[in-house]
């Protein structure tokens, strides 16, 4: 997409199983087998134990607001066309938080709230990147 203006993230091979998951719609994590946590960036060292033992778990794409904000001025030029939106983090079933946006909801603050459940959702940029976000259920 020639005009997607916004920063676009940068696979690294670490994570390229992840980006190949989103652009089929599914989503994936890092399990670390030592310490049994998920965790999210995709990267080849648990975070919490420091273990190299690390395969990967699809996800349910299930979760729960941890936070979110709604953004009233863009961070960036590429934002501009959509504000106010939603920034949020979304706790996954699995554990791991991840930092997203909430669509397919009007951003007032009246129509969210921690803990609400929420369902993943791809939106794909570029033929390599397409991004998780989430919906309410
Ligand atoms: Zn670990």
């Amino acid at each position: 997409m020639a005009d997607y203006t916004k920063p676009i993230p940068v696979p690294q091979p670490e994570s390229d199983r992840y980006w190949e998951g989103t652009r089929r719609e599914e989503l994936w994590l890092r399990t670390c087998l030592d310490c049994d946590q998920a965790y999210f960036y995709p990267r080849d060292i648990c975070p919490k134990c420091h273990s190299r033992n690390t395969d990967w778990i699809r996800s349910s794409g299930k979760g729960t607001i941890s936070t979110f904000s709604i953004a009233h001025r863009a961070p960036h030029p590429g934002f501009v066309g959509d504000v106010p939106y939603i920034a949020a983090i979304v706790e996954l079933e699995e554990g791991p938080r991840i930092p997203t946006n909430i669509v397919g909801v009007d951003p007032e603050p009246e129509n969210l709230d921690i803990g609400m459940p929420v369902q993943v959702v791809f939106e794909k940029i570029t033929d390599e990147i397409t991004l998780p976000k989430f919906e309410l259920v």
